[in-house]
C-alpha cells in the first residue's frame, strides 16, 4: 500500500479532511468529515485489497458526539481478585461457544458479559441462518469457516440439544440472459470454490418445491445444506454446556479498561472489580475495536451495520418451507442481501435490509427499513403481507472494512485473542471458530504450565421438555409426573407453568420476563405477551419468593410494575 497514492485518491475525494498515515503496519486514517456515508467511503477507498493491513478509522463525524458503549448500572466488588486463566469477553454465539470448547480443559475460565442476558446483541439479533457461503469469496476468513461450521452444525446441535433443520436456500433469478452466467458461477463455487452443495434448480422444479415463490423465478440457485436454527437458543445452549463443565458466567459485568505492561495484560477493570486473567478473548462484537484499543492492540476498526427484520404469524408458514430471496446481478454486495426464511420455530422471517450506522447500539426499528425489506421481498413471493407482522427487531453487524474476521492472537499484546469482526455469517462459522480459538487459548496457556483435560467433560447438555411437540401420549406421561405441564400460561405458544419453572431452574437463571421468554418462548406469539406476560411475572416472582414489582422485563431498569394499585394486595 502506498499512503502517498492513497492520499491523492482520497484528496480528489474529500480534498484535505483526510490524513493518511501507514502506522505499525495499518492504514490509518484521521481527519473529519460531515457525513457517516462519507466517513465509510474513505475507509472502503483505503482497503489494502492485497495486504494484510487493516484500516484503522479516527476520521471523526462533524458535530456528532459518538454514543459510549451502555454499561449496567451494578457497581460492587463481586469479582475483585478473581484470577481466571481465561477471560472471554462477550456472551454471544462467539463467546459463549468458545467457553464451551474451553471447558473440555482442566482450566478456570471467565465470561463476562455486560448485558443482563446471553446473546442480547448480534447474536440474539439475527436471521438464525446456517449458511452455505455460497455468496463467500475464497481465501476470506468468512469462506474458510463457513463450510466447516455449517458441517458441525448438525452434530452440535444435537449435543447441545437445539433443534437444527437443514431446509435448503434458494436464490431465485427473473432475467434468461442470466442463466448462463449461473450456471457457471455454480460450476465455479461448486468445483473450485469448496461451496460443494451448490446446483441451479427449474423453474418448474422450484415451483413443484416452493409453490408460493414468484411464478416469474426462471431458475434458482440451490443450496440444500442451509439451515435454520434459533440463535439465541444456541447461544444459551452453548454457555449452559460451558457452566456444567465448570466454566463461570458473569452476566451485567463490562470490562470498562485494562492495565497492560510489556505488551501484556496485567488486569482487566470491570463494574464488579478488577480482575487478573491469563489470557483474555476478545469476542465483544461491536466493541471487538474498542477492547482492542484498551490492551494496546488496535489494528482494525469496526462500523456498525444495522439489519431489520419482520417476524410473521405462523398462518404465513404456508408461503415457503425454506429460505428464498429474489435476485440480481450484484457485484459490491456486502450482505446476501435478505430474504424470507422459515424459522425454526415456525414464524416467517422478512428481511434484513443492511444499513451503515455510527451508532453501535441503537436497535430500534425504522418503519423505512420494514417498507423497503417488503417493498423488496414481494418479489419473491408476492402474497407476503405486512398485516402479518407480529413484531420486527433489529440487530446491528460488527465487520471490519475489510469485511472479513480477524482471528488471531494479539498482534503486540501477547496474552490477547481477537475473535474480531465477526459480521454475518458469524452464527454459522461459531462452532469452527471456537475449535481454532480453543487451540490457540491451549498453546498460549501451555507456554504458563501444563494444561490437561478436564475429566468430567460431558458434551451433552439436556434443553427444557417441549410439551407442544410431544405426542399426546408423552404428554400425559410429563402431566402425571408434574401437574405444572398440564397448566398452560401462554396459549400462542402452548407453553406450560411446568416449562416456565424448568427455565427458572436452567443452569443459567435470568429470571426476568425476557430471559424467561428467550428460553421457553411465552410472550413470542401472535400477542406478543399480551395474555401471558402479567402470568410470567407472577410465577417467576413465586418462584424468586418477591413481590411482584421486583420483577423486571430485561433488565435493572426494565420496571413492569411499581406496586399494587388501589390498595390491592400483591
Ligand atoms: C440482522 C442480522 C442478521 C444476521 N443473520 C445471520 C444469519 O442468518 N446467519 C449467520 O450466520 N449470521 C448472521 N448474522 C451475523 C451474526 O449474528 C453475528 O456474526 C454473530 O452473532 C456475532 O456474534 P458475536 O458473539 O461475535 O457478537 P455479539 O452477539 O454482538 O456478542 C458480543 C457481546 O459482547 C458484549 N460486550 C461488548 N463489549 C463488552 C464489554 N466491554 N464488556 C462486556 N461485554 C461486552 C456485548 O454486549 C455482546 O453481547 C446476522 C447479523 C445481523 C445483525
Amino acid at each position: 500500500m502506498n499512503a502517498k497514492k492513497l492520499q491523492k485518491k482520497l484528496g480528489k475525494r474529500f480534498g484535505e479532511n483526510v490524513k493518511v498515515e501507514i502506522k505499525d503496519n495499518c492504514i490509518a486514517l484521521s481527519g473529519s468529515l460531515a457525513k457517516w456515508d462519507d466517513i465509510i467511503e474513505a475507509c472502503r477507498m483505503s482497503v489494502d485489497k492485497k495486504g494484510k493491513m487493516h484500516v484503522v478509522n479516527d476520521i471523526e463525524l462533524q458535530g456528532v458526539e459518538i454514543p459510549p458503549m451502555r454499561v449496567p448500572d451494578i457497581d460492587d466488588n463481586a469479582l475483585e481478585g478473581e484470577k481466571p486463566d481465561v477471560l472471554i469477553i462477550g456472551g454471544g454465539i462467539s463467546g459463549a461457544s468458545i467457553a464451551r470448547e474451553l471447558s473440555k480443559w482442566d482450566i478456570d475460565i471467565m465470561l463476562v458479559e455486560k448485558e443482563a442476558d446471553l446473546a442480547l446483541q448480534a447474536s440474539g439479533r439475527n436471521d438464525g441462518e446456517v449458511h452455505p457461503g455460497v455468496d463467500l469469496s475464497k481465501g476470506t476468513l468468512k469462506h474458510h469457516y463457513v463450510r466447516l461450521g455449517n458441517e458441525m452444525y448438525g452434530r452440535i446441535c444435537e449435543e447441545l440439544d437445539v433443534p437444527f433443520r437443514r431446509c435448503g436456500q434458494y436464490a431465485g433469478f427473473c432475467q434468461r440472459w442470466l442463466y448462463p452466467v449461473i450456471k457457471l458461477f455454480a460450476w465455479q463455487r461448486k468445483y473450485l470454490g469448496g461451496i460443494k452443495d451448490t446446483c441451479v434448480v427449474s423453474s418448474k422444479e422450484l415451483k413443484k418445491r416452493e409453490p408460493e415463490l414468484n411464478p416469474n423465478f426462471l431458475f434458482a440457485l440451490y443450496n440444500p445444506s442451509s439451515g435454520v436454527v434459533c440463535p439465541y437458543g444456541l447461544t444459551i445452549a452453548y454457555a449452559e454446556n460451558a457452566v456444567t463443565n465448570g466454566a463461570r458466567v458473569e452476566l451485567n459485568t463490562a470490562v470498562l479498561s485494562m492495565e497492560t505492561q510489556g505488551g501484556e495484560i496485567k488486569s482487566v477493570l470491570t463494574n464488579r472489580g478488577r480482575i487478573y486473567p491469563k489470557i483474555v478473548i476478545n469476542a465483544a462484537g461491536v466493541f471487538a475495536e474498542e477492547i482492542a484499543k484498551m490492551a494496546g492492540d488496535r489494528f482494525f476498526s469496526i462500523h456498525p451495520r444495522r439489519g431489520t427484520n419482520s417476524i410473521l404469524d405462523k398462518k404465513s408458514c404456508y408461503l415457503i418451507s425454506s429460505i428464498a430471496s429474489i435476485k440480481k446481478l450484484e457485484l459490491h454486495s456486502h450482505t446476501k442481501g435478505g430474504g424470507i426464511l422459515h424459522t425454526i420455530h415456525e414464524n416467517i422471517l422478512v428481511g434484513p435490509d443492511a444499513v451503515e450506522t455510527y451508532e453501535k447500539e441503537n436497535v430500534a426499528t425504522a418503519q423505512d427499513s420494514i417498507d423497503k425489506v417488503f417493498a423488496k421481498q414481494k418479489n419473491t413471493a408476492a402474497k407476503l403481507s405486512e398485516k402479518d407482522i407480529i413484531t420486527y427487531f433489529t440487530g446491528v453487524r460488527a465487520p471490519t472494512f475489510e469485511e472479513d474476521f480477524v482471528i488471531e492472537k494479539g498482534r503486540k499484546t501477547k496474552n490477547l485473542i481477537h475473535c474480531a469482526g465477526i459480521q454475518s455469517p458469524g452464527l454459522t462459522t461459531a462452532p469452527a471458530v471456537a475449535l481454532d480459538i480453543e487451540k490457540m487459548t491451549i498453546e498460549e496457556l501451555s507456554k504458563i504450565g501444563q494444561v490437561s483435560r478436564n475429566k468430567n467433560y460431558n458434551p451433552y447438555r439436556k434443553g427444557i421438555p417441549v410439551l407442544r411437540k410431544m405426542s399426546p401420549e408423552k404428554r400425559a406421561e410429563m402431566i402425571a409426573q408434574n401437574p405444572d405441564y398440564g397448566i398452560i400460561v401462554c396459549r400462542c405458544e402452548e407453553i406450560s407453568k411446568g416449562e416456565i419453572i424448568d427455565a427458572l431452574k436452567s443452569p443459567i437463571c435470568v429470571p426476568t420476563l425476557d430471559g424467561i421468554k428467550k428460553r421457553v418462548r411465552p410472550g413470542m406469539g401472535r400477542c406478543q405477551g399480551g395474555f401471558c406476560s402479567p402470568l410470567v411475572t407472577k410465577i417467576i416472582a413465586d418462584f424468586l419468593k418477591k413481590p411482584i414489582s421486583e420483577v423486571r422485563k430485561c433488565s435493572e431498569k426494565s420496571v413492569i410494575s411499581y406496586g399494587p394499585t388501589k390498595g390491592a394486595e400483591q
